[in-house]
């Protein structure tokens, strides 16, 4: 609505609808489908529809428009389309731009489901897929060759939070002529500067820190109007995956503290990160916030905070991580992040079980390894559950 204003302005009033009753909060328009006055406004309608003029919800729909408005400005793009789940914008933004016998290159540490739909699902369709380390520019710059149609990465990957150089990597993507997709869930929208460092595709899973309170799942595309558009809203309409109105309601909701939220977070994962850092009975504690962490400035450059994540690996291995898991009484253990309640996570035996040890071994997931996501309890509370956990390991 505004250029001047800045983010907590924005994630509160940008792209707000007002219907005819002057509603405060943003209306969920429960309804698929819209009545026409006449046939002539039928038809034109279906010819090109205005701004505030929606033909059905699966193309489109006013509380999910408000949703997109509200995080393509806070991203810095021109548009974003907001899809069912992460998942549904990942292999939307992807299965939307390529066609058989293009070329992608990817970071190889993936959400498992981003690598199924590289890996599984495009290949099937002739895309062919190079998976190079992410964190190494040189495989990056001999995997991407003109022609090569698209590059996509975790900009932090799970569950090891090691970044990738957006900036780099555009430049070498750029270079080539391919298009530069970036998961960012783990960045948060917050601490995203993807479009100022070159990222051509920004998708988020919604489900984390947007809704933040575990309440929907959703996802949302950020991009050029062109790319949205005309690229990605054509196939999304088409094959189904849009967001429902009642949880881009959710969305909008969450996005009103969503700056709030991911830098409370933030500040309690580092005070968490400097409260185990050199525990006995850790073998490592990861945080790109502390400046220990070998990527340290990559990441203060790229997001200019550590993000909301903390990993650490139990020096006894499982069974030790186990005893600790059980023993907190206020982190809860699951699979989700980015949400108000800490969550913890032993990726080995839930979210990378599937793995081949190769690959858990490639990636650093120990017997021992634990993700934190860190929610918005006092710290110090937090920090007491985690000391009284370890006891335990
Ligand atoms: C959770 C997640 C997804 C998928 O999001 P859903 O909303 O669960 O479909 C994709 N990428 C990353 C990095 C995620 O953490």
């Amino acid at each position: 609505m505004s250029d001047t204003w800045n983010t907590r302005t924005k994630l509160v009033h940008e792209g707000s609808r007002r219907s005819q009753y002057g509603e405060m909060a943003e209306a969920i328009f429960l309804t698929q489908g819209f009545v026409y006055p006449t046939a002539e406004a039928a038809e034109a309608r279906f010819v090109q529809a205005g701004p505030d003029e929606f033909i059905y919800a699966r193309y489109g729909n006013p509380t999910t428009r408000m949703f997109e408005e509200r995080i393509a400005a806070l991203e810095g793009t021109e548009d974003a389309f907001a899809t069912a789940s992460g998942m549904a914008a990942v292999s939307g933004a992807l299965t939307a731009m390529l066609r058989a016998g293009d070329h992608v290159v990817s970071a190889r540490a993936l959400f498992g489901s981003c690598l199924y739909v590289l890996e599984e699902v495009l290949t099937r369709f002739g895309v062919r897929v190079t998976f190079v380390d992410g964190t190494d520019l040189d495989q990056w710059r001999a995997a991407v060759v003109p022609g090569t149609k698209a590059v996509f990465f975790e900009s932090m990957s799970n569950p090891t939070l090691e970044l990738v150089d957006i900036r780099a990597v555009s430049e070498i993507a750029h270079a080539a002529g391919a298009l530069v997709v970036v998961d960012n869930v783990f960045a948060t929208p917050i601490f995203s500067r993807a479009v100022d460092q070159g990222a051509d595709v920004i998708v988020y899973s919604a489900t984390k820190h947007i809704d933040g309170q575990g309440r929907a799942l959703g996802g949302v595309v950020c991009g050029t109007e062109a790319f949205v558009r005309k690229v990605l809203e054509p196939y999304m309409k088409h094959t189904g995956g849009s967001m429902s109105p009642f949880t881009s309601w959710i969305m909008l909701n969450g996005m009103a503290t969503l700056d709030l939220r991911c830098r409370a977070m933030a500040e309690s994962a580092l005070k968490i990160a400097k409260a185990l850092k050199g525990h006995e009975k850790l073998a490592s504690v990861i945080y790109p916030g502390l400046d220990s962490h070998p990527q340290h400035a990559l990441a203060m450059a790229q997001m200019g905070s550590g993000g909301t994540l903390v990993a650490f690996d139990v020096a006894a291995g499982k069974e030790a991580a186990f005893r600790f898991l059980n023993a907190l009484e206020i982190a809860k253990i699951s699979n989700n992040l980015g949400d108000a309640k800490t969550i913890v996570t032993h990726p080995a035996t839930t979210t990378h079980q599937r793995l081949p040890q190769d690959q858990k071994d490639a990636l650093g997931i120990t017997p021992g390894l634990i993700r934190l996501s860190v929610g918005l309890e006092d710290a110090g509370d937090l920090i007491g559950d985690l000391m009284r956990g370890l006891e335990q390991a």
